[in-house]
């Protein structure tokens, strides 16, 4: 991917959890990092921009250091949209009553 084509760039936190744009899973956290950049490449097709530890003030001014990960995708997020599964399905507009009568003879 070219980054000058991303639509949407997301940072994932070691230290911020958020919801994935895309769908419901919680992404980011300490715990959650590795999966959540899984999730995101895996699911959704982004691809992974920059790998780096970002370091802010914890509430004593003392250093509070996180690993965060930025990545790019050429989609939009689509809201409840996981990934390519369900990105072709058939547009086949709905049967009709009587459509479905006649197939059922
Ligand atoms: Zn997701």
């Amino acid at each position: 991917m070219d980054v000058r084509e991303a639509q949407a760039i997301i940072t994932v936190s070691t230290t911020v959890e958020r919801g994935c744009p895309s769908c419901s899973q919680r992404i980011g956290g300490e715990l959650e990092f590795d999966e959540s950049v899984r999730h995101l490449i895996q699911q959704h097709g982004y691809v992974l921009l920059h790998v780096g530890s970002q370091t802010t003030h914890d509430g004593n001014g003392g250093p509070w250091h996180s690993t965060v990960a930025v990545l790019g995708s050429v989609d939009l997020p689509k809201k409840n949209a996981p990934a390519d599964s369900a990105r072709f399905k058939s547009m086949d507009p709905p049967k009709s009553f009587s459509e479905l009568g006649e197939e059922l003879g």
